[in-house]
């Protein structure tokens, strides 16, 4: 299967990503089958897209390897590796979680990330809730949607991680930092993908290979809302030899939370 640019612009345009648009876009390139023109080409595409008065945000996730620096590459994609090196485009600086922004609000996308929890208040992701932006996930599913990360934080889930990262600092030397708030497994959010379906907050399409769908913040916050009061576990995983949701149970249970909802 073969994809040009005017595919992208008009399957991407069908699912609602238009002139004013603020999106967060996870991505999986090798999705669509072959690009005509490569990532470079779905990054224009979607900046075309959304113009010079949308804003769009990519991940550009480091984790906790390594020496943290501006220039440290995206683990998380092809497309975001590109996206992160455009002339137009702005990194936060946050050691483990960075993101990288295009658009009209992008200073404020990204301010004082570095400062905050990865997926806190004030972080990116909350920003982009605020706005009322969308998500995008083009060729991957829900387990790689960052934003629910965000959610739970937002709503105080009593399981979080704290690592200790080192990075280089603006004047070029290694300082050391401790994370809290970092994110646990994600893969239990794969039940997402027919729960957004069923309750209707979704629009997909197709592009060449990739399946693309489309949600809004505020539908996911709603909707996640509902369950996560009276569920804690909810985003956690089932697999026997998960030892990071092992933990985060643990860590509920240890609360007590649950006994004053
Ligand atoms: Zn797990």
């Amino acid at each position: 299967m073969k994809v040009n640019k005017s595919d992208l612009i008009s399957k991407l345009n069908e699912v609602g990503i238009s002139k004013n648009s603020t999106i967060i876009v996870h991505s999986s390139l090798s999705s669509f089958g072959y690009v005509e023109g490569g990532a470079p080409i779905v990054v224009d595409s979607l900046k075309e897209l959304v113009g010079s008065e949308g804003n769009i945000l990519m991940p550009t996730f480091t984790y906790s390897k390594g020496v943290f620096n501006q220039g440290s590459s995206s683990l998380v994609g092809k497309i975001t590796e590109v996206f992160r090196k455009d002339k137009d485009v702005i990194r936060s600086k946050h050691p483990t979680h960075s993101v990288a922004v295009f658009g009209k609000d992008q200073k404020r996308l990204v301010r004082n990330h570095f400062y905050k929890e990865p997926f806190g208040i004030g972080s990116p992701w909350w920003n982009v809730w605020k706005m009322e932006g969308s998500i995008v996930l083009i060729g991957v599913d829900n387990t790689k949607n960052s934003f629910i990360h965000f959610v739970e934080r937002l709503f105080e889930l009593p399981y979080k991680r704290t690592v200790n990262v080192m990075y280089k600092d603006s004047f070029g030397k290694i300082a050391k930092r401790t994370i809290n708030g970092y994110p646990g497994d994600s893969l239990g959010f794969n039940k997402l993908n027919n729960l957004f379906e069923e309750q209707g907050i979704v629009k997909s399409t197709k592009i060449g290979n990739s399946n693309v769908l489309v949600m809004n913040t505020v539908d996911v916050v709603e909707c996640l809302s509902k369950i996560l009061v009276n569920d804690l576990y909810y985003l956690l995983c089932d697999r026997a030899d998960c030892y990071r949701c092992e933990n985060a149970k643990n860590m509920i249970r240890e609360s007590g939370y649950n006994e004053y909802a």
